[in-house]
């Protein structure tokens, strides 16, 4: 017998559950894209692309996932033959840096594995021996995905001043923007790229970059770069097919006005609140399971894990074994591990990911716990005893925190 037929949840960390509000928005018949409603419309999504990310900076909007992004982040601000310092703690860092290579430029690599913060020392060590200022660009993961390690952009600011080095800060918030804390201007970002099917609770399909008047410098520095990652138009567009580059993402837009209005009516203050909460939730039933077994949180300090996404090593073959269980007999899909092991290897079915970011509640997060509680069980995998009962204490805990 299965228990699964019900509403499923998706817990892997994007694409995130869509709320009803943006399927309900996106179900319409096709508006003019040259006249009208839409048009009205999008010009209001602007102001409030920028609250999210705490910045009176600009925003281009295109019509690409995050790794489309990261191009447009480094085709606006860095020519082929620059040179970038990635400091990275997981498969994103390494992925964006992989794009930029193949933009033609160079990157200076800072690996701090797959457990481990930005150790800001080493950034600034690298910041101090470049006398010449030839790094034009720091890269940063804010929130790397694949190990749910959140680095300290604040910090990176510091470094940044400290050593009195010019380089851009451009932060990949595609998995953070909306759940964990960011503060585009207040920490000194220059770049920020996300996407829409996160914390933003869109379909994938909208990918976002905001600038700060440096970076925007930068691009001016450039002379001409390809038409279609060009933010100069996007960001001021005197037409309205310039936001787009060419036909707008019309029910894309939809879904995110209502997004938008979700996140402005429950307040962004409010939303990394109830993040921080069903992240503390989760792991308190995981660090309970792992007082007996092999179940293990990935970032052992709680400070520098993500409040989106939680990667967790259980061993092989158990954490496959586990989300089959858990998708076949209780309708939640937790994620792969990624960049933990090759996927050739035995090792590969050794982790899994649990992805909270975006709409998802305390009955979602503890109907999830549940699920991989009963698939231990199931699987007779050994796991410390009240793993559930330490997150419902750790959900009223925060419930009544002022
Ligand atoms: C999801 C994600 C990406 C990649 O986004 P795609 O939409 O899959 O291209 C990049 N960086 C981070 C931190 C992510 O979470």
């Amino acid at each position: 017998m299965s228990l699964a037929n019900g509403r499923a949840y998706l817990a892997i960390p994007g694409p995130s559950v869509m709320p009803e509000e943006v399927l309900r928005a996106m179900n319409r018949s096709a508006p003019n894209i040259y006249e009208g409603e839409l048009v009205e419309m999008t010009a209001g999504l602007i102001p409030d692309l920028r609250d999210v990310a705490r910045t009176r900076g600009r925003v281009a909007i295109y019509i690409c996932n995050g790794h489309g992004t990261w191009e447009a982040a480094l085709a606006n601000t860095l020519a082929p033959g620059e040179r970038v310092l990635v400091p990275a703690t997981g498969r994103f860092g390494h992925g964006w840096a992989e794009v930029a290579r193949c933009q033609g430029i160079e990157v200076e690599m800072l690996d701090f594995g797959k457990r481990a913060a930005v150790d800001l020392g080493r950034v600034e060590a690298a910041l101090r021996a470049d006398t010449g200022h030839a790094i034009r660009a720091v890269l940063a993961t804010h929130v790397d995905t694949s190990t749910s390690v959140r680095n300290d952009i604040r910090g990176l600011r510091d470094v940044l001043d400290a050593t009195g080095h010019p380089a851009l800060l451009m932060a990949d918030c595609i998995a953070s923007l909306a759940c964990d804390r960011f503060e585009m201007d207040a920490w000194g970002v220059d770049v920020t790229v996300a996407a829409s099917q996160k914390g933003l609770m869109v379909p994938p399909g909208l990918g976002f970059v905001w600038f700060s008047e440096k970076a925007a410098e930068a691009r001016r520095r450039l002379g001409p770069i390809p038409r279609y990652w060009d933010w100069t138009q996007r960001a001021e567009p005197e037409m309205f097919y310039q936001y787009f580059g060419g036909t707008a993402p019309t029910h894309h837009l939809y879904g995110l006005r209502a997004a938008l209005d979700l996140i402005r009516d429950e307040g962004m203050e409010a939303i990394w609140d109830r993040h921080e909460t069903l992240a503390r939730a989760i792991w308190a039933a995981c660090e309970t399971w792992g007082t007996d077994g092999p179940l293990e949180m990935n970032v052992t300090d709680p400070a520098l894990r993500s409040h989106a996404v939680t990667a967790l090593r259980i061993g092989a073959p158990h954490g496959s074994a586990l989300r089959q269980w858990v998708q076949d007999n209780a309708g939640v899909t937790l994620g792969i591990g990624l960049g933990m092991a090759e996927p050739g290897d035995p090792a590969w079915h050794g982790f899994f990911r649990i992805g909270h970011m975006g709409h998802v509640n305390a009955h979602m997060i503890l109907g999830a716990l549940g699920a991989i509680e009963a698939g231990l069980v199931a699987l007779n995998i050994p796991h410390g005893t009240g793993g559930l009962s330490r997150a419902a204490t750790a959900i009223a805990q925060g419930v009544s925190r002022p």
